[in-house]
Formats: C-alpha cells, structure tokens, sequence
C-alpha cells in the first residue's frame, strides 16, 4: 500500500513550523473526527491519515526521520518503530491538541476518553397496547456504581491516592526504542497517574461496585421495536471517579395474539363463516379500544381487506393514527350434521353447470387449465 506524504496529508509545506503542523492538524483532525462522522468510513480512514501524520510530523525526532528515510523509515514491516506498536496511540496526541474541546478534566487525553464509564444498553418487553398507549415502568439495572465508601478515589477511607513515582502523575513514561523516543502508558499506574497504597475494602481500590439500580422509565405512547431511549448518565459510573455513561432502553414489542402491527397500521385476521361471506353482514371486530362493527358486502371473498381509519396507532415521532386493516378468512364448515350435510349437498347440485355465474375465480381458472393442456 502506498502511503501519502505526510506533509501532503496535512496540506502543509516542508518547512512548516511545529505550530503550522498543529493548526492544520487540528482543523483537519476536527472535520474527520469520528463524533461528526458517525459511521463514516471515508472520514475514519481520513482521520486516522491525518493522526499517522501529525504523530511523525509534531515529533522532531520522527520528524527528522521522516524527511531522511521517508515512510520506509516507518514501515511496520521493515523493523523500526511501526506506529500502534507500543507508540502513542493516536487518542493520546488527540487528547494534547483537543484536550479543552472533546472531553472533560483530567491529563492526557487517552485517560481522559477512557475514564468515562461504558454506555449500557437494556431491552425492555412491553405489550402491544403499553407499546401504543406509553407507560411507566420501573426496571432493575445492574452496573458498576461510583464505590460510596472512597467516593470513587479507590483509596481507603482517611487515605488518598498517591501521585505515581514512575510517571509523576503523567500517566505516561517515555521509552526508547531504536532512535526514537515513544510514549508508553505507565506500567506501574496504568496510565492513572495514581497509586494507592492502602485500597479501599469496599471496591478493592477500583472505585466502582458493582450495583443494581432501580429506574422509573417514561415509556412515550407510539414507541415500536427497535426504539431507543437514552437515560442521560446511568450507564456505568467512569474510572477513578469519571463521568457516568448513558443507558439505552430498547424497546422490544411482544407478539400480539391479534393484531399485528407496521408502522401506523394495524393488521388483524377475521374469520368468517362461508355463509357470513356469501349473503354479507355485520361482523365485530376488535380494536385496541374496544370492538366495532363491520359491515361486509354480499359475496365477499376470502382475504379480502377492510380498513378501518384512524384505528391504528398514533406513531410517537408524530402524525396522527394509522389505520386498522382487517383481513377477512372465510372459514370452510366442519364437523357438519347429516341434516347439514344433506343441505349443502342440495345447494351443490342446484348449482351444478352454473359455475360461471357462481364462482368467478373458479370458472376462469378452469378455462386457463383447458387452455394450457389444449383441451375444447
Ligand atoms: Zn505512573
Ligand atoms: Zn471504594
């Protein structure tokens, strides 16, 4: 694969001063950044580009490296330093530059990204009426809370955390490899730039238990499978006292027995008696606020839809209610009587020869068989 040249990248000259490479990788790195290109790829190939380059280009010895040996200098696979091989990643250079715009306190920005706790998701079943009419319910989360005991500091009560002697509190230690100079996160702090000396008993240092936690959730009348909603902070408490992530509820609506739903509509099945279908009527058919009545016309056939407006659901982005669609089934008889029987068998043969005027579907498709096999 061949690579662009870094200076190219940054749209910057050969010359360009430490603070020139800066700007532009800070516009740049702003306009490709993942959060203002969700699911991007372009913009994700672009951004990592752009962080390669400003990683070799803001350092003066890779710098020097670079202008001598070019990308070879660099090559994975030609030994030396390769880049996300015990280097900085590139969320620690990001952290330098964007420390003030992206993420809150806190050094270096890898730390800072990471310290926030993970966002949790929890699918929650809700029937088809909870799901059009919005409830309230209470769900039982469990998490990782901020520990109460240390308040999150990890250290026992009357104690505190320590600044970390390998790193200072940077998070990060300097090493050499080869010719260059890399940062590397602390081995003894694990980039938290604290130690603990005597941890707390109740997190064991980690200053987060984990907890269940009881939540009333609003759910909007209209929500559908597939909805989300965002709980603000109740996901998992951060590391060392960081911010909270968010939890998702994803709605999952239950099979209906009845009614099925897409989108605003409705759907249902109404099985109908052969003789309902033949000489029409009024059926009762459900709705999700009691029934009503449907008129059928004579001579109704099999799988017909009836709509019924404004019967269906009212979605919770807006617009007004969709509509219910009823599917008539005629039902053939079983389990007849021998009087019954006798009736039908009467009522077959006063209709024998008169297909035609009868049964529609029936006669044409007798005709299109006759005329597949040539037969008249
Ligand atoms: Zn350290
Ligand atoms: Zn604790």
């Amino acid at each position: 694969m061949s690579k662009r040249d870094y200076y190219e990248v940054l749209g910057v000259a050969k010359a360009a001063s430490a603070d020139e490479i800066k700007k532009a990788y800070r516009k740049l790195a702003m306009k490709y950044h993942p959060d203002r290109n969700p699911e991007d790829k372009t913009a994700e190939e672009k951004f990592k580009e752009v962080n390669e380059a400003y990683e070799v280009l803001s350092d003066e010895d890779k710098r020097a490296a670079y202008d001598r040996h070019g990308h070879a200098g660099f090559d994975p696979g030609m030994g030396g330093a390769g880049f996300g091989h015990g280097g900085a990643s590139f969320s620690d250079i990001f952290g330098d530059v964007f420390g003030d715009i992206f993420g809150g306190g806190g050094r270096g920005g890898g730390a800072r990204r990471s310290n926030r706790g993970s966002d949790l998701r929890y699918t929650l079943e809700l029937d088809l009426e909870e799901a059009v009419r919005g409830t309230t319910v209470q769900i039982r989360v469990p998490k990782l809370s901020t520990c109460e005991i240390c308040e999150g500091s990890g250290a026992k009560k009357g104690t505190s955390a320590e600044t970390c002697r390998t790193c200072g509190g940077a998070g990060q230690v300097r090493v050499q490899q080869g010719f260059f100079t890399m940062a590397q996160t602390c081995p003894t702090c694990r980039g938290r730039g604290k130690t603990i000396k005597d941890p707390c008993n109740a997190c064991h240092g980690q200053g987060r238990v984990e907890k269940a936690k009881t939540l009333e959730v609003k759910i909007p009348a209209g929500v559908d499978t597939g909805d989300r909603i965002r709980l603000s902070g109740e996901g998992e408490a951060g590391a060392n006292g960081g911010p909270a992530g968010d939890l998702y509820v994803q709605v999952a609506v239950r099979q209906h027995k009845i009614f099925e739903r897409d989108g605003a509509d409705l759907y249902c099945e109404v099985p109908i008696s052969f003789a309902d279908a033949a000489l029409g009527g009024e059926l009762e058919v459900p709705t999700l606020d009691g029934r009503v009545k449907l008129k059928i016309p004579e001579g109704t056939q099999t799988g017909k839809l009836f709509r019924l407006r404004g019967k269906g659901v009212a979605p919770v982005r807006g617009g007004g209610p969709g509509d219910l669609l009823c599917r008539v089934v005629v039902e053939t008889p079983v389990n007849l009587s021998k009087r019954q029987k006798e009736l039908l068998r009467e009522f077959q043969q006063d209709m024998d020869g008169e297909d035609g005027k009868h049964s529609p579907r029936k006669s044409s498709w007798f005709e299109s068989v006759m005329g597949l096999f040539g037969d008249k």
